[in-house]
């Protein structure tokens, strides 16, 4: 199985190989920048160079970019929807250069447009990208706060459905539980999967982020747990493993560093329960 966490940049792009190896990793994601602040992502051509050939002999990928949090495609602003448009198209040529499949964005938020308009905001600002061959534009579920989109299913089968360009999916379990889909048994994972089969297609489902949830079902609230250790817990998290949707999908880890638990421990509780 592919699973692996989302490691840090920090002294060049290519020592996210290493990291992911020191986790027990075999895929993953990065920031190429700070996502906190509109900064595109700078490296030097040899530093992508050795992120290819590192990831290749070390055997680590997929590997997926995270988007700028700043980054709102369903925004009704002009100039932040300009921004945005600019920010995504700058990590998806990254993606290119450093040999990465998959960019992964939020919706964002309407901000009063209304969720209809924002929906297609979306849609259109995706349309705007120019998106390489080789590199996969994924959006991603949602906890659903304020006026947030992409914690309904129908919402990502929406942005699918409305944009010209070939997207995929990334659902983040900790999201998709908080935004009121229940995952904590495997008969509420078998239900809350055919509605996602329903509305979006399993097909489309490129990635998932494999995080438990600190908080329960339903109150919109993003703070991600240890795999098993959370409101979804272990017979949960092991149903969502196990489900033939996920069982081929690669599984990004978003964990905590706490209570003495790190990347490496959730890597190999990851295995032992979808074992
Ligand atoms: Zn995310
Ligand atoms: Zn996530």
């Amino acid at each position: 199985m592919q699973v692996g966490a989302h490691v840090s940049v920090a002294g060049g792009v290519d020592n996210a190989v290493d990291r992911e190896v020191d986790v027990g990793g075999n895929c993953g994601q990065i920031f190429t920048t700070s996502p906190q602040v509109w900064q595109d992502p700078e490296f030097e051509d040899g530093e992508a160079e050795r992120f290819r050939e590192w990831s290749r002999e070390e055997n680590v990928g997929p590997w997926v970019i995270h988007a700028s949090y700043l980054v709102n495609l369903a925004t009704p602003k002009k100039k932040l929807r300009e921004k945005s448009v600019a920010s995504l198209q700058a990590e998806l040529d990254a993606a290119d250069r450093l040999g990465i499949d998959y960019v992964n964005v939020h919706l964002g938020a309407h901000t009063g447009a209304g969720v209809e308009q924002g929906l297609t905001n979306a849609a259109d600002t995706l349309d705007a990208l120019d998106i390489p061959e080789g590199v996969t534009l994924l959006v991603e579920s949602d906890a659903g706060s304020g006026t947030k989109l992409g914690d309904e299913f129908d919402h990502l089968g929406a942005v699918l459905d409305r944009s010209t360009q070939d997207l995929e999916v990334c659902l983040d379990t900790a999201h998709v539980f908080a935004a009121g889909y229940d995952l904590s048994t495997p008969a509420e994972v078998e239900t809350t999967f055919a509605e996602f089969d329903d509305l979006v297609g399993v097909e489309n489902l490129a990635c998932v982020h494999l995080n438990d949830s600190k908080h329960g079902c339903g109150t919109n609230k993003d703070e991600h747990a240890h795999v098993g250790e959370g409101k979804i817990g272990t017979e949960g998290m092991r149903a969502v493993l196990t489900h033939e949707a996920v069982r081929d999908v690669p599984l990004v880890l978003e964990t905590p560093e706490e209570n003495g638990k790190d990347f490496a421990w959730n890597v190999e509780r990851t295995r032992e329960l979808a074992d």
